[in-house]
This record gives structure tokens, C-alpha cells and sequence, in this order.
């Protein structure tokens, strides 16, 4: 086995960020929009309100006229076209989100009005508010309404709707591959023999990736033989613009990813990065399509998978601003016996807005990250947190 050149991991980042490019784009219909990136900006088509509309449930009448006896002369449902022009000491019983007539500039609350005979009313209320919605007040016709990159929420649909981007262009998203390598994995739903483990990692990655927004497709576990690997690696290359193996990266007799990788002309841009977990990472790519060989350590392959391979994914389908830190105390001092390498650590946000770090013995100790909603990142060269230090931390 070589000796690999640990880099640290910014520079890992770095470099696997380099090759990530926006994928494309394609049109998706509003149901399927949600969380997707905006690839262009997008206009309005129309000023909104698109007229004067009432606010309110009531009687639209001149304001000069609200002390006086009103006389109804006509009725405005939402939808319809006002037919008469308000004239002095005249109103018109109108509803919420009707045009309001002409001749009218306020609208008297119904719940203000007494009748005091047929078609004959009054405003029994000092009233304050026009209860207009005035044409154009939200937005006016060709402002841009989203921008490109924007990530699409449940209130920018309500906007695309409303400006009748019915089918926003937004970035494509990868098709990704998940596969487990090792000859101890059996499937969850098996009794796992002696020697055996259960395989979580995939089942771990899908649920990342989707999580994300990505369905993967899981390829299933593949022995630690190499024509085996050679044989499922080269199939999901040609089909996966992103591959994610688990297991068999590292410096063992029986990790032969990289090996193959490397037969099958896969350029291995970064290999061995000084972080902990994850250290034994391998990112490799050949003409776009992009190989992520994830340490086997089920903590590692989740650590890395956050903080390496979604800020790849998320540039691929075009998002910005990817990187989700927060900065907040430590609610407790924080030590660790050497202080060579940056690690990663599961730690709880708190109602207090302060950092719990908790137990955790390391990269198999899977069970630690159950309770964690964050990660946090502890520095090479730093030894110790004291309680009330501001620390990095990636919400989960
Ligand atoms: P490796 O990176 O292949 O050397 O594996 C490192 C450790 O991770 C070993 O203890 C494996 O048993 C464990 N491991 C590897 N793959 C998986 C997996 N898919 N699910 C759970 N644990 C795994
Ligand atoms: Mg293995």
C-alpha cells in the first residue's frame, strides 16, 4: 500500500470544490419545487394587488361621507366588477378581496355598520383605517420578485404562483450512487453471523442525500474482491454523475477502491486529509462524474458525508451559499489529549443558544450522534474549550 500525503481538510474542501460545477437546469412544476434553486431571476407579470382591493368585509364609501347616512347601492363579491360609481352619501356592500368601486377610497368594517332602514346604513365607529389594499402596493409589474440561487421556500411558491412562474427553471440535481464494500456487512434485515455487522452506512447515506433532496439509488453491498469492485464501480461511473462507496478506502490488505479507481482512469484528487474522523477520504473524478470513497467507520462516513460531500452536492445543483455554521459558547470546558489534527465532534444546541458537547468515543460510536443536532469543530493546535469560548458548529 502507498503512503498517502495527508492534507488538511480545508485544503481537501477546497479541492473537491473545485471541481464542482452546476449541473444544468430543467423546468419543474410548482409541486416539485420546493428546496430546488432558482437558475434565473423571475419577474412579475402583473401588479399585485392587481387593483384597488378591499381588506375587509364591509361598506366601500367616500371618506368625506363616513359620519353620514349611507345609502347601499350596489354589491361587490370577491371576483366581480364593480357596476356604479360611488356618488356622495353612497356606499356599496363589498367583500374581502373586491375590486373597490369607484368613487370609493375607504371601506367602513361591517362589523361598524348598523342598518337603520332598507338599504340605508351607518358607521357607528370612529373608524381610522382606509381598509384599502392599493394597486401595485406589494409588487409592481416587471419587478424581479426572486432571484437566481435563491432556494426555493413554501412562501416563494406562493410568489411564483402569484406571478405565474408555473414552472421555475432551477438546477438539476445529480443522480447519485450509494454502495457498501466489505466482506463483515450483511444487510439489516439479516441476523449478522459471527464476525458479521450489519451494513448501516448505506442506509445512512440515502437518508443524507435525501435529506437533501436527492433520491439515490442504493447498489447494494459488494465483497471485498476486486473484480467485484472493478465490476459495480465501472457500471455506476458510466450511469452516476456521484458515486459514494463506503468502506475500503483506507490502508488495509483488502482496501482496493483506490487501486481500481485508479485502473479504471479515475483521477484521485484527494486522498488522506488530517481530520479526524474521516482521515482516509477519497475524492476522485473522471470527465464529470464525481467518486466519493467514504471511510467505513459508520461515524466518519456520516461526519464526512455533512461537512465534505454536501457542500459538493449542493454547489452541483447550484446553491450559493451552502455553508451552515453557527458560532456560539460551549456550555461546558472542553479537553482532548493531543491537539495534531482538526476534529469533529456531536454536540447539542441548546435552548440557551449554547454548545453541549457530548460523550463520544470515537468513529464507530455511532449511537453518540443520535442525540446531537450539531457538530461541532474543534482546531489542529487547539487544546482545550473553556466554558463560554466561541465555537464552530455545523447545526444538524
Ligand atoms: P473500512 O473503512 O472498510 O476499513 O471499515 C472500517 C470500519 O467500518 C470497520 O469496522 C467496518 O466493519 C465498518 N464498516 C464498514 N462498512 C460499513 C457499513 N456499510 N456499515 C457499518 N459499518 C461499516
Ligand atoms: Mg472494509
Amino acid at each position: 500500500m502507498e503512503n498517502k500525503t495527508m492534507i488538511p481538510f480545508a485544503e481537501g474542501l477546497e479541492t473537491i470544490k473545485r471541481f464542482a460545477l452546476p449541473l444544468g437546469t430543467e423546468q419543474v412544476d410548482l409541486f416539485r419545487a420546493l428546496n430546488r434553486t432558482l437558475a434565473e431571476d423571475v419577474f412579475s407579470d402583473i401588479s399585485m394587488p392587481p387593483f384597488n382591493k378591499s381588506a375587509m368585509d364591509g361598506y366601500a364609501c367616500r371618506k368625506s361621507d363616513v359620519k353620514n347616512l349611507l345609502q347601499v347601492i350596489e354589491e361587490i363579491p370577491a371576483g366581480s366588477i364593480p357596476t356604479k360609481s360611488i356618488g356622495e352619501n353612497q356606499c356599496a356592500r363589498i367583500m374581502t378581496g373586491a375590486m373597490v368601486p369607484e368613487g370609493a377610497d375607504w371601506v367602513i368594517m361591517k362589523e361598524h355598520i348598523e342598518e337603520v332602514g332598507p338599504n340605508l346604513v351607518r358607521c357607528n365607529r370612529e373608524t381610522v383605517n382606509a381598509n384599502i389594499c392599493y394597486m401595485g402596493e406589494d409588487v409592481k409589474l416587471g419587478d424581479r420578485v426572486l432571484k437566481k440561487g435563491d432556494v426555493i421556500s413554501p412562501s416563494h411558491i406562493a410568489i411564483l404562483a402569484s406571478v405565474g412562474c408555473y414552472k421555475p427553471m432551477v438546477y438539476k440535481i445529480p443522480s447519485v450512487a450509494i454502495i457498501s464494500s466489505g466482506d463483515e456487512l450483511v444487510e439489516p434485515h439479516e441476523i449478522p453471523g459471527i464476525s458479521k455487522i450489519r451494513n448501516s452506512n448505506s442506509y445512512q447515506l440515502v437518508a443524507q442525500a435525501k435529506q437533501m433532496g436527492i433520491d439515490a439509488d442504493y447498489l447494494g453491498i459488494v465483497r471485498d474482491d476486486e473484480t467485484a469492485i472493478r465490476n459495480v464501480l465501472s457500471q455506476a461511473i458510466e450511469k452516476y454523475e456521484v458515486i459514494v462507496i463506503s468502506g475500503g478506502v483506507s490502508v488495509g490488505d483488502f482496501d482496493f477502491v483506490p487501486k481500481i479507481l485508479k485502473e479504471l482512469n479515475v483521477n484521485i484528487r484527494v486522498h488522506g486529509m488530517d481530520v479526524k474522523p474521516g482521515k482516509h477520504l477519497l475524492f476522485g473524478e473522471k470527465e464529470n462524474h464525481f467518486i466519493f470513497g467514504m471511510p467505513g467507520n459508520p461515524v466518519s462516513s456520516f461526519v464526512q458525508f455533512e461537512v465534505l460531500v454536501k457542500p459538493f452536492l449542493n454547489v452541483l445543483m447550484g446553491k450559493t451559499v451552502d455553508e451552515n455554521f453557527l458560532y456560539l459558547p460551549i456550555a461546558a470546558d472542553y479537553k482532548r489529549k493531543k491537539a495534531d489534527q482538526l476534529i469533529f465532534v456531536p454536540v447539542i444546541l441548546t435552548k440557551e443558544g449554547t454548545i453541549q458537547p457530548l460523550e463520544y468515543h470515537g468513529s464507530a460510536h455511532i449511537h453518540a450522534y443520535t442525540f446531537a443536532n450539531g457538530i461541532m469543530e474543534m482546531p489542529q493546535n487547539r487544546l482545550e474549550f473553556k466554558i463560554g469560548d466561541i465555537v464552530c458548529v455545523r447545526p444538524l
